[in-house]
């Protein structure tokens, strides 16, 4: 599925002496690379404040965190995402309200996130999944009518740009608050956990700065109660290599992208990604939806073939046993997503050879 050994071959020298010199200047924890990473960030992104922590999990659950909501306010997010959007919402002791998706980008279906909104609704909290931008105009324009929070959950955009009132911004850095994740295999990963906030907003910055760091700005003064959450030195080096190259790394994905786009489109029970035009892709996943086929089917098919295949996600939100609590509604379009979804291999390294012989297999799919 991801090629993260061959992207570090590509560059080990630059990686091996990055990762040398924290180890010289034994900066383990916070120290001079993440301060550069931080200030790095805060430029790619063009937003006023980047904190770094330790994973997006993380990320997302300090961000609600920060808002200093009352326990049981309501936070509306997509019914199909990883669980640690929704996760996050109620580990802080918040409700999450899980909207149904657009069937043509799997993101929050925007049209129906107003209907969702109750006098607790407090805070909107997007995905961009799979590398592309949930409908952020119509997005922002019901949280400013209903006074909401928004919460971007980027750990599958990084570096795409979204084109609110003609201007084009990265995304993350459109609503109240970006969390994004630096797993390895996210489009900007590090070697292990990573994670980093974006905000505009500067007294929200200082108190996700506290909460991450134990609810202290001053050493050994703690004004709140927080957490440990923070990236570790040899990651920041790591992620400020890739953070240079990052728009290659996209780019790469991109022309990947096309080409399966070329050898897939004219497949009649296939749908490629689906493009709007407000958003650039930066393919996380390339993922296809099948007509009249199970995806477990064609992954079955495809593993014969020894071609690796995933389904993201097998089980929606509302399904999820461990959201049963919160009596959520039901989501048609992303229960038919669980079943029809498949993301094929999809990362910097992909030549068009693999390709095309990934695609060659799928055309032999006999229904
Ligand atoms: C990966 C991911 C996260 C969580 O990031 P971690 O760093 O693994 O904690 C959150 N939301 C989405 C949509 C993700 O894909």
């Amino acid at each position: 599925m991801v090629d993260l050994v061959g992207q570090y071959e590509a560059r080990k020298s630059e990686f091996d002496a990055a990762i040398s010199s924290v180890i010289h200047q034994a900066a383990f924890i916070n120290g001079p690379e993440v301060d550069a990473f931080q200030k790095e960030l805060e430029t790619y992104l063009g937003v006023k404040h980047v904190i770094p922590c330790a994973n997006g999990t993380d990320a997302l659950t300090i961000a609600l965190w920060a808002l200093n909501l009352e326990p049981g306010s309501e936070v509306i997010t997509t019914d199909f995402t990883f669980i640690a959007t929704a996760e996050a919402i109620a580990r802080v002791g918040l409700t999450p309200v899980l909207v149904d998706i657009n069937p043509n980008t799997y993101t929050i279906d925007a049209k129906q996130i107003e209907q969702a909104i109750s006098p607790r609704t407090k805070a909107i909290m997007p995905v961009h999944l799979f590398g592309q931008a949930a409908n952020m105009n119509t997005i922002m324009d019901i949280a400013e009518r209903h006074n909401l929070y928004v919460i971007e959950d980027c750990a599958q955009c990084f570096g795409a740009s979204y084109t609110i009132k003609g201007k084009p911004k990265k995304l993350g850095t459109i609503g109240t608050i970006g969390c994004t994740s630096f797993f390895p295999s996210k489009n900007l990963g590090c070697f292990g956990d990573g994670g980093a906030i974006f905000t505009n907003n500067s007294e929200l910055a200082t108190t996700i700065k506290k909460i991450a760091n134990h609810g202290s700005i001053k050493k050994y003064y703690h004004s709140i109660i927080g957490v440990n959450s923070r990236l570790d030195g040899i990651q920041a080096a790591i992620l400020r290599v890739k953070l240079k190259y990052i728009d290659t790394y996209n780019a790469s994905r991109l022309q990947a992208a096309q080409w399966y786009n070329q050898r897939l489109q004219n497949i009649s029970w296939i749908t490629i990604p689906q493009l709007e035009p407000y958003s650039t892709h930066v393919y996380h996943q390339y993922t296809i939806l099948l007509q009249n086929i199970i995806n477990t089917d064609l992954q079955a098919f495809l593993q014969t073939y020894g071609i690796p295949s995933m389904i993201y996600y097998p089980v929606s939100m509302h399904k999820q046993e461990a959201l049963q609590i919160y009596n959520p509604q039901q989501c048609p379009y992303s229960d038919f997503a669980s079943q029809h979804v498949l993301s094929l291999p999809m990362h910097t390294e992909l030549t068009e050879s693999q390709v095309d012989y990934i695609c060659k297999c799928i055309s032999q799919y006999k229904q």
